[in-house]
């Protein structure tokens, strides 16, 4: 049985997209003369660059939308177009409209392409470089995505950094340069990006773009775990699969169980993913299995016939490692604050 450190696409579109946080809606502080002149301005752009025709009415309820939503009250068309571009493409793409937008992820990725290509916007780029990476309005071109992520990020926005190291450390959309990738998500951390931490903790387990230190990596998972930001599901998802493989602590599938568990009950994709392979029986490798060693605690079974049989099983009886298991549970237990890595 196999099991990776994540980097799958949820892991890139979780770093891709991770938001400010949601500030007050602004719509009612929106001077209705500047949003009609926007609307006025949009449509007409819209339908000579793309040919797509909104209808008043859309478009009206489109700005209202700009405006009422995060980083909405610091949209003008005037005055910061990129934004104003950018929150358009989002509420496009999410199509949060009580009707349905013809094409709408082609026209969000328009927005974003003016909000980045026009207006030097670095959430615009970020934005538009997820479109391209998911293919999402355009046709999927993951190196072109990793070129916005760099512009976005030499402009210093912080989720960019994030997404083009996950890009350098799997090499996927440029040629892999785990170093590099790994200095790049090491700036997120700097600046506050939670789910970069967790990437940078499977670089120590992994020895991607640095030294492999697996303790240090369980280490870094466990603090993300405490600061209890939305990057927790994550980071107990990554636990999880280290204590499935025995990375950087003991293997012991109650534990993996158990974080994953946690993981999947917020709805983490990956989480939901493996919690099956984790709740494997050790003899027969049916899932789930619903008991466990009750003296070590550290392996499942379906039922005691399996466990009797993994006891005495000829290769790799559990009967000959059971009683040190057990012993490295009670440390474990007893001394858990004190082994943790400075
Ligand atoms: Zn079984
Ligand atoms: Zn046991």
């Amino acid at each position: 049985m196999e099991h990776t450190n994540g980097g799958g696409t949820t892991t890139r579109a979780a770093v891709a997209s991770q938001q400010v946080p949601a500030s007050a809606a602004a719509c009612a502080a929106m001077d209705p003369d500047a949003r009609h002149r926007a609307c006025v301005e949009f449509r007409a752009k819209l339908s000579r660059d793309t040919g797509v025709n909104l209808t008043a009415a859309i478009c009206e309820s489109l700005l209202g939308l700009v405006f009422g939503n995060e980083g909405g009250e610091q949209a003008s068309l005037e005055g910061n177009p990129g934004q104003f571009y950018t929150c358009l493409g989002d509420a496009i793409a999410k199509q949060s409209l009580p009707l349905v937008l013809p094409d709408h992820l082609q026209i969000a990725w328009w927005c974003y392409y003016e909000a980045a290509e026009v207006h030097t916007h670095p959430a615009g780029m970020r934005s538009l470089a997820g479109s391209l990476f998911h293919g999402e309005g355009v046709t999927e071109d993951p190196a072109q995505a990793a070129i916005w992520y760099q512009k976005a990020a030499d402009l210093g926005d912080a989720p960019s950094k994030a997404a083009l190291g996950l890009f350098l450390v799997n090499g996927s959309g440029v040629a892999k340069d785990a170093a590099r990738g790994f200095a790049l998500l090491r700036e997120a951390v700097d600046q506050g990006h939670g789910m970069a931490l967790v990437v940078v903790a499977q670089c120590y387990l992994k020895g991607e773009g640095v030294e492999k230190d697996a303790a240090h990596g369980v280490y870094i998972l466990r603090q993300v775990i405490n600061q209890g930001d939305i990057s927790k599901p994550k980071a107990e998802t990554a636990l999880a699969i280290c204590y499935m493989n025995g990375d950087g602590v003991e293997a012991d599938t109650v534990q993996a169980a158990l974080w994953c568990q946690r993981a999947a009950d917020v709805g983490n994709a990956e989480a939901i993913q493996i919690l099956p392979l984790i709740r494997t029986c050790n003899f027969c490798s049916s899932s789930p299995a619903r008991e466990h060693c009750e003296r070590c605690r550290k392996v499942r079974y379906c039922n005691a016939v399996c466990q009797a049989a993994h006891w005495k099983r000829e290769t790799d009886p559990h009967k000959g490692h059971c009683r040190r298991a057990a012993e490295a549970s009670q440390q474990e237990a007893g001394g858990a604050s004190t082994s943790a890595h400075q």
